[in-house]
């Protein structure tokens, strides 16, 4: 278990308890209301959906891992300053200030957490899914990861090391997976469609 200093500035303890049973309503609320009042223009509402949805998304990190797989001194840059790495790509911005890329192999599989709420990469790879801020996830993952893998899905080899990152609010960590097999003649664009979400969180192969 690799738990850097966890200095979050964005939650006192009560910032999880007062979040809104149904948020999603209470977001349809004040979206209506500020539409009613004419204080945000529909249009570019939906462009700030679409940019966290399709262009933060996970993608860009897809885009990443497919040219650290097919670029080895691209991969190296990652691995050594993955922040300088990902700028270079536009990959920049609000939650991914200083990211930090692991790398799977044969021996080590890497997960990331945010054990104390949700930090995750926003640029490289969107918004969180609501499993990464469960409860279950959080505690769990840090506990029993290899159970908790395998209800995603994965199974490891028993030789294979589970090293599980916290995210902070200052680190922010993107998996590189190991490439699959069958995928060698695929160019960049072709792997990055293959590249999952949760494959660069840990949660899939
Ligand atoms: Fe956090």
């Amino acid at each position: 278990m690799n738990k850097p200093d966890h200095d979050h500035h964005h939650h006192g303890s009560a910032t999880h308890s007062l979040l809104p049973s149904d948020p999603a309503l209470r977001v349809k609320a004040i979206e209506t209301i500020l539409l009613e009042k004419g204080l945000v223009d529909p249009d570019a509402l939906d462009a700030l959906i679409d940019t966290f949805q399709n262009k933060v998304g996970p993608r860009n990190g897809a885009q990443a891992v497919a040219k650290a797989w097919t670029d080895p001194e691209f991969k190296a840059w990652l691995l050594d300053d993955a922040s300088a790495a990902l700028s270079s790509l536009g990959f920049t911005g609000m939650q991914g200030e200083h990211m930090v890329a692991v790398e799977n192999t044969e021996a080590v599989h890497n997960m990331v957490v945010c054990t104390l709420c949700s930090c995750y990469p926003w640029p490289v790879l969107g918004l969180p899914p609501q499993w990464y801020k469960s409860e279950a996830y959080r505690s769990r993952v840090v506990i029993e990861p290899r159970a908790v893998l395998e209800e995603f899905g994965v199974s490891l080899p028993e030789g294979t090391e589970i090293r599980v990152w916290d995210s902070t609010a200052e680190i922010r960590y993107l998996v590189i997976p190991m490439q699959l097999e069958g995928t060698e003649g695929l160019n960049e664009a072709e792997l990055a469609e293959r590249v999952s979400r949760d494959s660069m969180v840990g949660a899939a192969l």
